[in-house]
């Protein structure tokens, strides 16, 4: 951490729950446990619990209407559960109201006042707690350094773009020196070419001041890049939380294995299991697929379009891999400089798959070609027959 970023997190201001350990030890640092909210009738969480651990960032992903807002608002404090708890760093703030909590929020409409210098926008919250006024001069200067905008301390928000709107609104939530970051949204409001910049801004100073930190986020992408867990919400319920690999390589239902990224299914049988090696029968033939607890009987087998391979000489696929070739029927070719996406069949078995750009004979749509399946790339779902 270098210095200004240690002086702007320095302990000197109390922060606004100092009855909160400020954690370290085996605690989460937030944790939801069995909580339930509804907007009158309407049940929205149904038991929903979580643990983010200390410095993790993690991701609220999910489709619209999905509960996302509500499990931020519920751990800042604006949503009182109607049953369940809350806790930061071990203690019980259920009860508490959002500004005892000792969490900084950034919106996605920055909520800066535009009628105040940036400096006096970062001086709001500790001015609010009573520090004095060279000490605020200071961390105001600290907080400017930390997002790399030292100059821009006079002028008003409004005269910033969106982006460095965005990094004042972080500056602001950091003043305090919070145990917990939420972030509503913070890229949804900036352009598709600032959002990359802006992201990782958010994370290199989430890891820089070690924050824990909760975003919510419709974007896959965006939960991708920056997120250390994503839990992925389906009608107030965690479908399934876990690294961002996890997710791709381990989904847990077809939902999920679509949710995040392009998938193929291919209906297959389990004839055997040996070793921790299922022998599933195919329209592909037989696959080796790697899975210690599926049993005989129907499956999914979830293809990447990466693990699907344009074979141009077999003798080259690698050794590793448990392979099976076969002819593909070209479809439809997209050309994308860096990659091109395939989609073939194989028989009445549609797949989608993607190859380097540099590929030496580029396929076109009406080519035969031979493609080549590692099974020990794979993922075995129970099976949900055709669809
Ligand atoms: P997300 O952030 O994933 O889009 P929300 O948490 O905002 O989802 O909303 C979850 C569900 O609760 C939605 O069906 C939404 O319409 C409903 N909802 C959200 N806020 C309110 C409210 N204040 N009153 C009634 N229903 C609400």
């Amino acid at each position: 951490m270098t210095e200004s970023a240690r002086r702007a997190m320095s302990p000197e201001i109390d922060p606004p729950s100092a009855d909160v350990d400020a954690g370290g030890g085996t605690t989460a640092s937030v944790e939801l446990d069995r909580v339930t909210v509804s907007y009158g009738r309407t049940t929205v969480l149904r038991d929903l619990s979580l643990a983010v651990p200390h410095g993790q960032f993690i991701a609220l992903l999910g489709p619209s209407g999905s509960g996302k807002t509500t499990v931020l608002r519920t751990i800042a404090g604006f949503i009182r559960p109607d049953a369940g708890d809350v806790r930061l760093a071990g203690v019980d703030v259920t009860e508490r109201p959002p500004h005892k909590r000792g969490i900084g929020v950034v919106f996605q409409s920055y909520a800066l006042f535009p009628h105040m210098s940036v400096n006096d926008n970062l001086a709001y919250p500790l001015r609010a707690k009573g520090a004095d006024k060279k000490l605020i001069a200071r961390r105001c200067a600290d907080l400017l350094e930390l997002v790399r905008l030292p100059h821009v301390g006079k002028v008003r928000p409004t005269r910033l773009s969106g982006g460095q709107q965005q990094r004042i609104a972080l500056a602001r939530a950091l003043a305090m020196e919070p145990e917990l970051l939420l972030l509503d949204e913070p890229l949804s409001n900036l352009d598709a070419n600032l959002r990359v910049d802006v992201g990782s801004e958010i994370r290199r100073l989430q890891q820089q001041t070690g924050t824990t930190a909760v975003m919510v986020t419709h974007d896959r992408k965006e939960a991708f890049a920056m997120a250390d867990q994503i839990a992925v919400l389906v009608g107030g319920v965690i479908e399934q939380i876990g690294s961002p690999t996890d997710l791709y390589r381990r989904p847990v239902s077809r939902f999920m294995a679509e949710f995040v990224g392009d998938a193929t299914f291919v209906p297959g049988t389990v004839r055997a299991v040996e070793d921790g090696v299922a022998r599933v029968a195919t329209p592909l033939g037989e696959l080796l697929v790697p899975d210690p607890v599926v049993e005989a009987g129907a499956v999914d087998v979830v293809l990447r379009p990466e693990d699907i391979a344009l074979v141009e000489d077999p003798a080259r696929l690698s050794s590793s891999g448990a392979w099976t070739v076969h002819e593909a029927h070209v479809d439809q070719v997209s050309y994308f400089g860096s990659s091109i996406a395939v989609r073939a069949s194989v028989g009445d078995l549609e797949l989608s798959a993607v190859a380097s750009g540099s590929t030496v004979a580029l396929p076109a749509a009406g080519d035969s070609v031979r493609i080549g399946i590692d099974g020990s790339r794979c993922v075995l779902l129970p099976g949900e027959g055709p669809r």
